[in-house]
C-alpha cells in the first residue's frame, strides 16, 4: 500500500503482535491518531503519548502544520509554503 499523503505526519510507531502501525497527527483535529485502529484514544495512542519524547515530537510537529490548509512545513518555515499563511510559532508550551 503506497500512501504518500504528506499530511499524515507520523510521530511514533507502535507494534501490536505482528502488526506495526503508526501514530500520526490527524490534520483536521491536530490530535494523535492511531492508523492501526483508526482511533484517537486507543491503547496505542495512550502508550505512545506516555513517552516524553513522543509528546515533544508531537508538539513540535503540530507547530509545523498549517492551520489554514493542513500542509506540513519545514522546521524553520515561518510561512506555509502551500498557502502563504503565517505559521503559529509560540514559545509557550502549555502543560
Ligand atoms: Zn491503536
Ligand atoms: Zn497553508
Amino acid at each position: 500500500m503506497a500512501d504518500l499523503d504528506l499530511s499524515n505526519v507520523p510521530i511514533a510507531s507502535v507494534m501490536d503482535g505482528d502488526k506495526i502501525g503508526q501514530i500520526i497527527i490527524e490534520k483536521f483535529t491536530l490530535k494523535p491518531f492511531c492508523e492501526m485502529c483508526n482511533s484517537f484514544d486507543c491503547i496505542h495512542v495512550k502508550y505512545a503519548m506516555s513517552f516524553k519524547q513522543v509528546r515533544k515530537n508531537f508538539i513540535e510537529s503540530v507547530k509545523r502544520i498549517c492551520h489554514n490548509c493542513g500542509h506540513y512545513n519545514d522546521n524553520d518555515a515561518n510561512y506555509c509554503v502551500h498557502c502563504g499563511k503565517k505559521l503559529a510559532k509560540s514559545g509557550d508550551d502549555k502543560q
